[in-house]
């Protein structure tokens, strides 16, 4: 089969907050560009940063600093972070949000001074979270989809990425390979510089928060076109996802931190409270502790009619409740909850992956030609990220990312593509229209069993061995399984084929860099090894396509474990 081709200078892939930014900092570095914007769904109404609700880190206020958030990121990170980066995070995150208010005209909320008001979020030491009420992240993403369609930015929209393209010797990205969706075509694009941003999304697990379209796509191609992926084991899992049975994919969604931190009772199955006997915070423990002691209380079979746990707001007052989290109790009503007044189930669920491809501070990778950013990047967050972080995050990196490639092409032609390569996706791509059908919803379940039960909150080598040999398995009778659908335009079974795979091997990716930690730091939790080791000699895992894992330590470029940079506490 012969895909269509056509050229692009820039090609970004991902349409989140780094997709949109590095398209915006790219076109204005450089308008006469051709830039496209290649996406899973529609520019501007999916990812992850249109779901951003409790907002944005940044140091703005005078009694903040950015040593003071880099702090706070360090050793939230537990001494993992790759320290430039961080350094780059807490430093540009204050351009961004100016850029954010000034250039693409959000409004964030403020203070009766007219400053920006900024509230507390978990682990952070100052109260520097920027934010539009509950609904940051729908502010973000309409003005910065606003400013791109206004710009002669192309869109490539419900075009999936299959496969990263190298040349035929292999050193540098020639281009990409599409399936149009609405279509089922091919579509090959050669691309001076391309930016993987698909926002990686831990959706292998049972019980998940991101958007359906984020399958860890971009990690799966980084790892098949030979890059390595760092802190693959970090998974973050925040305690209250709600939980309201198989059949409605509110299961699995977030019910916001601040319910815990206003004072929010988790219970048990018998109605008790537990918190208390596994932290003296109780409820309003960090993320990784809170849904250790949730997974453990499940464990012991002490849960729900659906298996999981319960909120209790009813103690802090049904018209307090009802006024200061409108959302949260129309949320749960929607599901038959009354969380003002009456009981919610919950569960602990999958949110973010602190992991992904090893990058440079200036969005580089070692594939000259493609660069990194956003969630599919690894090394800002090391083993925990602070909530506020992750927006940070994908827009200071994306309007990097745009910045570099319009430097970088600048002495760049296109490269020819190795037409094996394309031949060879195509043929993986195809397989599943022509194997005979099979039960691809049964394979589904079986993942997320896997990843919940052995791979989740709670490891152990035997598990993780357990896991390993189930996902082999698992992509073995998946390559075996065809989709009883074989047209080719809006074809969802196909697509949730592709997606199984890509999951499969990121999970398996997960699962070997779980087993190389033999520690317990931050998300990653070992029932077997459960101490931290020595902070000073703290390494990060790096894994291969292959499962190889290298341990390699972190550099302390800026502060090492013990010190710090704030000058007051020296
Ligand atoms: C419910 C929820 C609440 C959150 N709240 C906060 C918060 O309050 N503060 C905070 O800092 N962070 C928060 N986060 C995390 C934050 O959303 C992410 O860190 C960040 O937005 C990721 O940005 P991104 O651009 O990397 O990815 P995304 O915004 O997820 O964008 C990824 C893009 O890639 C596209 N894509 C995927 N696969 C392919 C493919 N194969 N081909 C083409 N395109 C593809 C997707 O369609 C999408 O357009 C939250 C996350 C969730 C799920």
């Amino acid at each position: 089969m012969v895909p269509q081709a056509r050229d692009s200078d820039i090609l970004i892939l991902g349409a989140g907050g780094a997709g949109l930014f590095a398209a915006l900092h790219a076109h204005k570095a450089a308008p006469e560009l051709g830039i496209t914007v290649a996406v899973k769904g529609l520019l501007g109404k999916c990812g992850c940063t249109r779901m951003v609700q409790g907002g944005y880190n940044v140091a703005l206020a005078a009694e903040d600093s950015v040593e003071r958030h880099f702090m706070d990121t360090i050793e939230g990170g537990k001494w993992l972070p790759d320290q430039e980066l961080a350094w780059k995070l807490v430093t540009l995150a204050i351009e961004r949000i100016h850029e954010l208010e000034n250039e693409l005209g959000c409004f964030f909320d403020r203070n009766p001074d007219g400053t920006i008001h900024q509230k507390a979020f978990a682990g952070q030491s100052f109260d520097r979270t920027v934010h539009k009420g509950d609904l940051t992240g729908i502010e973000i993403m309409n003005r910065l989809a606003e400013q791109v369609w206004a710009r002669r930015i192309q869109r490539l929209e419900e075009h999936r990425a299959v496969e990263l393209i190298k040349t035929a010797d292999g050193d540098a990205i020639a281009g990409v390979l599409f399936i149009d969706m609405r279509t089922g075509d091919y579509l090959f694009v050669r691309a001076r510089a391309v930016l993987l941003a698909t926002g990686g999304g831990p959706t292998m697990y049972r019980y998940h928060t991101p958007s359906g379209d984020k399958t860890c796509d971009g990690l799966a191609m980084a790892l098949r076109v030979g890059l390595a992926l760092r802190d693959m084991e970090m998974v973050q899992f925040h305690p209250t996802g709600l939980l309201a049975g198989a059949h409605t994919r509110m299961t699995g969604t977030v019910l916001e931190e601040g319910l815990r931190g206003a004072g929010g009772f988790l219970l048990g199955g018998n109605k008790e409270r537990f918190m208390p006997a596994y932290d003296a915070k109780a409820e309003r423990a960090t993320r990784d502790v809170v849904s250790r002691a949730m997974f453990t209380e499940m464990r012991k079979g002490n849960t729900t009619p659906h298996g999981g746990l319960y909120i209790s707001m009813a103690h802090l007052g049904p018209e307090r409740v009802r006024r200061e989290f409108k959302g949260m109790v129309e949320r749960c009503a929607d599901c038959g909850f009354d969380l003002a007044g009456g009981l919610v189930e919950v569960v602990p669920t999958a949110h973010y992956m602190m992991g992904g491809v090893e990058f440079a501070a200036d969005c580089t990778t070692v594939l000259p030609g493609l660069f990194v950013a956003g969630e599919d990047s690894g090394g800002v967050h090391g083993a925990n990220r602070l909530g506020g972080n992750g927006v940070a995050n994908s827009t200071v990196f994306g309007a990097v990312a745009g910045d570099s490639m319009a430097r970088f092409i600048k002495k760049e032609k296109f490269r020819e593509p190795d037409r094996r390569a394309i031949d060879a996706a195509i043929a993986r791509c195809e397989r599943p229209l022509s194997a005979p059908s099979g039960d691809l919803e049964a394979l589904r379940e079986r993942l997320y069993d896997t990843m919940w039960e052995r791979v989740g909150i709670l490891r152990e080598a035997g598990g993780l061995s357990q896991a390993l040999a189930e996902l082999d398995a698992l992509d073995a009778e998946l390559a075996r399984t065809g989709v009883i659908d074989t047209t080719r335009a809006f074809n969802l079974s196909w697509h949730d084929w592709l997606n199984l795979q890509s999951l499969v091997a990121v999970g398996r990716a997960i699962t070997q860099a779980a087993a190389a930690r033999q520690e317990s730091r931050g998300a990653h939790y070992r029932g077997d090894f459960p101490h931290t080791g020595a902070l000073e000699t703290s390494a990060y895992t790096s894994i291969r396509a292959d499962g190889t894992v290298t341990m390699k330590p972190v550099a302390f470029t800026r502060v090492r474990p013990g010190q710090t940079l704030l000058k007051h506490a020296a």
